[in-house]
């Protein structure tokens, strides 16, 4: 059974990220991306299904700009078999990502699309819920845990009120929450192995999708800056700060 891992190139975790001066996008020159933890997450989990033996081979795809082969190269350090880059330099929006993948998904007809819950530069969570729309298969998101067997997927998934667990069939999508593994590191053995896999690259319009972006970013802010706290000396002093300074009592 194949799986398809799709892995987004995003600005790394630990960049403070920075609006753009006239305040039309974040601004990402000369900043660190890297995969989407989410999706290191779910790499993870499809790589760990193949120890297993549930699964025969992993195919990690990404869409967007060239560099994002860098970001696919760290998937097959990781122990995805091949790559796959849809190449477009056309700002992708969820709805885009998802026809793409669906167009991937009619090729390659995995099993299973193991995807991130959510990618942490727009924070959408669409993509996965979309893609099994377009598909017409089950979706089962914020995994904690998967179990494959006899073609259905036992997943547990986080919720607000805790954990739910429910049964899916295959062929499905299936989206990765934060606590569902942890990610191994690639070793340096690993990343030279990588760079012998096989990464195909695709157009948009070779998979007869149209990316064109529906949505208009109309501006983008960083948010208020917070002014710094105080220390009160007791509770007479604190119920006078709110009182005659926040104004909230
Ligand atoms: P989102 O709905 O944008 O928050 O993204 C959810 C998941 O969809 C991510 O964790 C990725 O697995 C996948 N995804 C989103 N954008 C891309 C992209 N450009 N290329 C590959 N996968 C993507």
């Amino acid at each position: 059974m194949k799986v398809l891992v799709p892995v987004k190139r995003v600005v790394d975790a630990n960049v403070r990220v920075r609006v753009k001066a006239d305040g039309s996008a974040v601004d990402i020159a000369n900043v660190k991306l890297s995969m989407n933890p989410f999706d290191e997450i779910s790499v993870e989990e499809a790589v760990r299904l193949k120890e297993a033996g549930v699964v025969s081979e992993v195919i990690a795809v990404s869409c967007g700009v060239q560099a994002c082969q860098e970001t696919l190269r760290t998937a097959l350090a990781t122990g995805a078999d091949r790559a796959i880059l849809v190449d477009t330099d056309v700002e992708l929006q969820p709805l885009a990502v998802a026809k793409l993948l669906k167009a991937l998904v009619d090729k390659e007809q995995p099993q299973l699309v193991l995807l991130g819950k959510q990618a942490i530069d727009d924070d959408s969570n669409q993509v996965g819920q979309m893609l099994a729309a377009l598909l017409g298969w089950p979706q089962a998101t914020f995994a904690s845990k998967v179990a494959i067997e006899a073609g259905k997927a036992t997943v547990t998934r986080e919720i607000d009120g805790g954990l739910e667990t429910i049964e899916v069939d295959l062929p499905a999508v299936i989206t990765a929450d934060l606590r569902l593994n942890t990610p191994r590191y690639a070793t340096l053995p690993n990343i030279m192995k990588a760079k012998k896999k096989p990464l195909d690259v695709v157009t948009p319009d070779a998979l007869g999708v149209d990316v064109k972006p529906r949505l208009t970013t109309l501006g983008l802010a960083e948010p208020a800056k917070r002014e710094a706290g105080i220390r009160v000396a007791d509770a007479a002093e604190l119920i006078d700060k709110l009182h005659n300074v926040a104004h909230v009592i």
